[in-house]
């Protein structure tokens, strides 16, 4: 499949949007049964998108940076009068009467939504086994999960279905997903691209961002999604930053800090793909040093009591009164009760009972309030490393992707995946997962390249320059 790069130019000189489609449909067909990537195809809405580029060529226009370009939409983005249901029963049937705002920016620019992809229910987990609606395997080894939460996000650009995908990232759905198909994954600067319309799950902590192969193709998404939103009273009122001008722009000069504590206990591919992703850099003109942030360490423990906190507030709506599902019973508790009895699964519901707890009176200062406490000194401890540095550098994942049902059994071990990610959603700040080497069975790994808030047009540079390195 094209890149997006290449499809939008091509399309805005006059190739067929629609032939794109049917080639993206097409790829859809030959492996959506056995991946179950798309919970949705919308292939009526496609089209109609599809040929209203065309149109705007044909008669002269301009159709937009992403002309012709087909996309996949995580199931929790708002779709107008397309099913959402974030991978629950307890949404099922439910079409939102609005677009998410990032839906409606990439339709401006000329993209063609072709569907909603599955995910862990409510983006509550790292495999894609947690969706109500079946797991969806890994394209590049069907044994093996595609991580999580936006699996299915990753698996339709890693199958070729579509070149670009958009996902969520609350503790690192979308970059750890990315780095277990061997993608291109951000997670953007908290508030710089709008939530509007996307189903929140712990909204201090969830993004928006791009699922691409090329860096390129991640930072032309990034551009029309990104940029203030009124919708959204936490995002950051200025325009989205231009990533694409400045990224050949190289490394020369920056400084880049290896992290031990995102490398720590990783397996040794990871660890050699993190090495030799520094000397790739410092050949570059980087200056590479090696540094300790011991706080990152508190980053899982505070996650998840500020992650379930929000979403046992967030997941209150789900009532059967309003949306979707409703298990009528005697009266308005019992059949509040029985419809989420039936409507969530187990994880969602360990997720709304821990936070639940957290937040309770006796136990709010000891769990909710102390883990406020870490995020604060972590956000300090990233600003101290910023001082002395430009960028942070770490594994992505400690492992390649793993087997179906190994870790189910375990949600500590399941939690674990996200070590290296959560800091950065605790911090509100950036980072990119670059597929970079490979490990255990010629699985792809993803190296991590983080940075403060609105870094985006260095991190792209540097992800660009690891790009070129592997000979993309
Ligand atoms: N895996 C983490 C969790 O289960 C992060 C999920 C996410 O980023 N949406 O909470």
């Amino acid at each position: 499949m094209k890149s997006a790069v290449d499809i939008a130019r091509d399309v805005n000189a006059g190739a067929s949007a629609v032939e794109e489609l049917e080639r993206s449909l097409a790829s859809i067909r030959s492996r959506n049964d056995e991946l179950n990537v798309f919970l949705h195809v919308d292939e009526e809405g496609a089209y109609a998108a599809a040929r209203r580029v065309d149109e705007i060529v044909a008669a002269g226009g301009s159709a937009g940076p992403l002309a012709g370009v087909p996309v996949a939409l995580k199931d929790n983005l708002c779709t107008l009068g397309v099913p959402t249901t974030c991978s629950s029963k307890i949404l099922d049937g439910w079409r939102p009467p609005y677009n998410a705002t990032v839906v409606d920016r990439l339709r401006a620019a000329g993209a063609v939504p072709v569907g909603k992809t599955n995910l862990d229910e409510f983006a509550m987990g790292s495999s894609t086994e947690n969706s109500a609606f079946g797991p969806t395997r890994n394209p590049l080894d069907p044994a093996r999960v595609p991580g999580g939460s936006s699996g299915g996000s990753a698996a339709a650009v890693a199958a070729n279905m579509t070149p670009l995908s958009l996902g969520s990232d609350t503790g690192g759905s979308i970059r750890q997903p990315a780095a277990l198909c061997g993608l291109v994954g951000v997670k953007p600067t908290y508030g710089s691209v709008s939530r509007y319309g996307l189903i929140a799950f712990a909204s201090s902590l969830d993004q928006i961002g791009p699922f691409a192969k090329t860096v390129a193709d991640a930072a032309l998404a990034l551009e029309v999604i990104g940029g203030y939103d009124p919708k959204d009273s936490t995002s950051l009122n200025e325009t989205a930053p231009q990533l694409l001008a400045t990224l050949d722009s190289g490394v020369a000069g920056r400084r880049v800090g290896l992290v031990r504590e995102l490398v720590e206990g990783s397996d040794d591919d990871v660890t050699r793909s993190v090495d030799r992703a520094a000397a790739v850099l410092r050949d570059a003109g980087a200056t590479v040093v090696e540094l300790s942030i011991p706080e990152l360490t508190l980053g899982l423990s505070a996650y998840y009591l500020i992650a379930p906190a929000e979403a046992s507030s967030n997941l209150a709506r789900y009532d059967g009164v309003r949306y979707g599902l409703r298990v009528d019973a005697e009266d308005v508790a019992a059949m509040n009760e029985a419809t989420r009895t039936a409507g969530f699964g187990a994880e969602v519901k360990r997720r709304i009972m821990l936070g639940t707890y957290a937040l309770s009176a006796g136990y709010y200062d000891a769990y909710y309030g102390q883990a406020l406490k870490v995020r604060t000194q972590m956000i300090a401890a990233f600003a101290r490393a910023y001082a002395d540095v430009d960028l942070l550098l770490g594994a992505t994942t400690p492992s390649v992707a793993f087997a179906f049902g190994s870790k189910t059994n375990d949600p500590m071990a399941m939690y674990l995946n996200d070590v290296f990610t959560i800091p950065t959603n605790l911090s509100g700040e950036a980072a990119i997962s670059v597929p970079f080497g490979t490990g255990e069975a010629d699985l792809p790994v993803g190296v991590q390249l983080l940075g403060p808030g609105r870094s985006e047009p260095t991190l792209f540079a540097a992800a660009r320059v690891l790009e070129v390195a592997e000979g993309r």
